[in-house]
């Protein structure tokens, strides 16, 4: 859409060969377990380092950082919401793939990979996160024209299958 690649991986997001990738982070920028453990192992103490400099991050806001040994240049750290059942948790997920994507395109990137933010320890019901992530990133490419290439990366054929349709209804309507 509007020049611009939205692309489903199926993978593992710390070997997505892109400018930027996306970790689920927590708000003390800790490393963690889920996709942000695996992307600081794979990233080096390097990472840990400069994410105790910048020391917090909030629910919906991100941060950008090297990507030292991983095959991307940067990271994009953002704080998913806990998941409370309150409508407030959509504003919170859509916040972070928007203030991600903000970052990439003020550094120039031209590509950028996200995990499904939020749905593993933090709660998130899968199907519902797809929606809200799919959406927000369709209205922020058609806004904006970039990044050229956005890329979901699923770490498990049924958050991809969940994802699949998701994106299936979404461009139907
Ligand atoms: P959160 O705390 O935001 O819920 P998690 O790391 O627990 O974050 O989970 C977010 C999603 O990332 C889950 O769907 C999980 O299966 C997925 N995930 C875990 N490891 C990886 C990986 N290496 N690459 C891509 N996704 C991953």
């Amino acid at each position: 859409m509007n020049n611009c690649t939205l692309r489903l991986v199926k993978g593992d997001i710390t070997k997505e060969r892109v400018d930027a990738i996306v970790n689920a982070a927590n708000r003390q920028l800790l490393p963690g377990g889920g996709v942000c453990g695996a992307i600081h192992r794979a990233a080096g103490e390097g990472l840990a380092k400069e994410c105790r400099e910048i020391g917090f991050c909030d629910t919906g806001e991100a941060v950008i950082t090297n990507g030292y040994n991983l095959p991307t240049n940067y990271v994009i750290h953002t704080v998913g919401p806990v998941y409370s059942g309150r409508e407030e948790d959509a504003k919170y997920l859509s916040n972070c793939y928007k203030n991600s994507l903000k970052l990439a395109v003020k550094n120039n990137l031209k590509s950028i990979a996200f995990p499904s933010i939020s749905t593993g320890i933090f709660g998130y019901p899968v199907r519902e996160a797809s929606n809200v992530a799919l959406k927000t990133i369709i209205d922020f490419l058609k806004e904006n024209g970039k990044p050229e290439l956005v890329e979901m990366v699923l770490f498990s054929n049924n958050d991809f299958n969940v994802y699949k349709e998701s994106l299936e209804n979404l461009i139907s309507k």
